[in-house]
């Protein structure tokens, strides 16, 4: 054979020395992720510490352009920071950040140097080591995916379903891996050996291919590509490959059982935690006109225990028609865009594209013709809620804090935003110290999809809605307004206003005099360089929140980034829809 290995002849005792390391280094490769673990706490400590350092040697002034003396506990913490910023940049494109290809790269030495330890020369040792630690990592796969506040990695790592999702797709390629090489190896040894005729009709030969078929259309269907191409088809082969794949499993070997076991417990908890937060409220179903927009409305009782949900978490909608069984399995997360404890309701409004959104739009407007323009009142079924809002910071702490919304993005934003200039203080002093500390800017198409936050004057009373109770200052950004005297270039299209043009307002005062006071409308879209300089030139210590479409994101992070690099101090969230 090759690199050393060969088919040794081995006795019982050494066949039986070779089991206790093949049961031995699988549980290695298991405990080991403790260490991740631990590392995550350490981190958390850490940061505390430098905090609380930091929070003695702070100065009184707000300037930035002050150079505070750099101790050694500012200069760690700031390459603390760098260091969380270089992890967070994408490598390419849609090809993962540098954190998880180096998390994944780590991750997958370590369990190959677990494959090879102590094989010594014998191949099928090394294959079926291959197998064993791939199935060792199932539990903490599955637990990745676990949907759920009581999940103990969202606990430890204080990190969302949604953010584990990229080490939840890291550790299922890794998986996969471990199982090609097993499978390739075995059938490599099979035809050295001239038994692959033999063993292909053998049970446990035609379990394992049989698991690594179901691995391969699994790993397939999750391919962005196919997933942007049609999230259903990547949902219900994952839902239902991932459950059934563990009963071959289980027949295929004994020696992996306890690891499918733990990975079936984990899988049932999880079924279990998800019913445990799902509920029928009854809710209404409209369109808001002039947008693309559906507005779900949840009133909640005194008694609901959805007063508690917090700003920005989300519930996923499960669709509202179980007519087919199809819908059944369309389960669409979106944002919960009121503060349930304030506005005594749950507020959600999706953007209607094709798929689940443009169903939602069409039951609102049967809805509507059938009722004759009265609400009435649907059951709909929310599961949640879920969300990293929960790890939010104290955001008044901070100097300065920018909110960035892109479009829907706001239902994110817009309760944050809320939250911190509605609640933070009693008195109108404390009040207003907060609100001059805030900006707000939201990019939007068209006026009208900012209605749902400051409705028109007409529909205040009969909305019930308080959301336009703050006066703290908002920017809207407008790029194609329909007013009768809009401003556009000669070529007539109003993407390409300037920036030029920002401190002028627009003309369509109809559209316009009904938005509160506070409310600034710009044409075009923002100018985020000229934003994030004016806003980290007044803060020593800034929070960033951004919601919005990919670019947005992005260009926020790559402005904020420079500041990073200067030194400055950033919390930074960043909410994408979609994945
Ligand atoms: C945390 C989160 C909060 C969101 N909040 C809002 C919101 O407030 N308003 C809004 O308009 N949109 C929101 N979205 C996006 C929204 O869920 C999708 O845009 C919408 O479901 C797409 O509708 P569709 O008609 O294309 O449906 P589909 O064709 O059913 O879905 C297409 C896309 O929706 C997303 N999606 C669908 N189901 C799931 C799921 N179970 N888990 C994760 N992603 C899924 C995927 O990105 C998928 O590519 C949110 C997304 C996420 C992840």
């Amino acid at each position: 054979m090759a690199f050393g290995y060969g088919f040794p002849n081995l006795n019982d005792d050494q066949k039986h020395a070779r089991r206790v390391l093949l049961d031995f280094y699988p549980q290695v490769a298991q405990w080991s992720a403790l260490a991740v673990f631990a590392l995550f706490q350490f981190a958390f400590l850490f940061s505390w510490l430098t905090c609380r350092g930091l929070a003695y040697e702070r100065p009184r002034s707000p300037s930035f352009s002050k150079r505070t003396e750099r101790t050694w506990l500012k200069a760690s913490q700031q390459s603390w920071d760098k260091l969380l910023w270089w992890m967070k940049k994408p490598v390419f494109p849609n090809w993962g950040t540098t954190g998880e290809w180096v998390g994944g790269g780590v991750w997958t030495t370590w369990l190959l140097y677990l494959s090879f330890a102590q094989t010594g020369n014998d191949y099928m040792h090394l294959t079926k080591r291959f197998g064993i630690i791939g199935a060792s990592q199932l539990p903490l796969h599955y637990l990745l995916a676990l949907r759920s506040p009581y999940s103990p990695i969202q606990y430890l790592t204080r990190l969302s379903h949604e953010q584990l999702k990229a080490p939840h797709q890291a550790l299922g390629r890794i998986i996969y891996l471990f199982f090609l090489l097993h499978v390739a190896f075995y059938l490599n040894g099979f035809v050295q050996l001239g038994f692959l005729a033999k063993r292909i009709k053998d049970k446990d030969v035609i379990l394992g291919l049989l698991s690594i078929s179901l691995f391969t259309i699994l790993s397939t269907t999750s391919l962005e590509p196919l997933r942007r191409w049609n999230y259903r088809v990547f949902f219900t082969t994952h839902v239902l490959i991932a459950s059934t794949v563990l009963v071959p499993l289980y027949f295929h070997v004994s020696h992996i059982r306890p690891y499918i076991l733990e990975t079936i417990a984990v899988f049932l908890l999880h079924q279990i935690l998800r019913i445990l937060s799902t509920k029928i409220f009854p809710g209404t179903i409209t369109l808001l006109p002039g947008t693309q927009l559906v507005q779900i409305r949840i009133p909640l009782s005194s008694s609901s225990t959805a007063l508690k949900w917090k700003p920005g978490q989300h519930v996923y909608l499960r669709h509202p028609s179980p007519s087919t069984s199809l819908f059944r399995l369309q389960n669409n997360p979106f944002t919960i865009a009121s503060l349930p404890a304030k506005d005594k309701q749950l507020l959600l409004i999706a953007r209607t594209l094709n798929g689940t959104t443009k169903h939602l739009a069409d039951l609102a407007r049967s809805l509507s013709s059938r009722d004759g323009g009265i609400h009435a009142s649907i059951p709909l079924t929310l599961e949640g809620p879920y969300g990293a809002s929960s790890h939010v910071p104290n955001l008044v702490a901070f100097d300065r804090i920018l909110f960035v919304a892109g479009g829907v993005g706001a239902t994110f934003v817009v309760p944050v935003w809320r939250s911190v200039v509605e609640e933070s203080g009693s008195g109108d002093a404390a009040a207003s110290s907060v609100v001059n500390r805030v900006r707000f800017i939201w990019a939007v198409r068209k006026l009208a999809e900012t209605r749902w936050v400051f409705p028109e004057s007409a529909s205040i009373s009969t909305s019930g809605s308080e959301m336009h109770a703050t006066t703290a200052p908002v920017e809207i950004f407008v790029s194609r307004p329909s007013g009768a005297d809009l401003q556009v270039n000669a070529n007539g299209d109003a993407d390409d206003i300037e920036l030029a043009e920002h401190d002028q307002l627009l003309g369509f005062e109809e559209q316009m005099h009904s938005l509160r006071k506070g409310v600034v409308v710009h044409s075009g879209r923002p100018k985020m360089d000229r934003i994030i300089e004016e806003v980290f030139g007044k803060g020593l210590r800034v929070a960033v929140l951004v919601c919005g479409p990919r670019g947005l994101v992005e260009e926020v992070r790559e402005r904020v980034g420079w500041w990073v690099g200067r030194g400055a101090e950033v919390w930074v969230h960043e909410e994408v829809f979609g994945w």
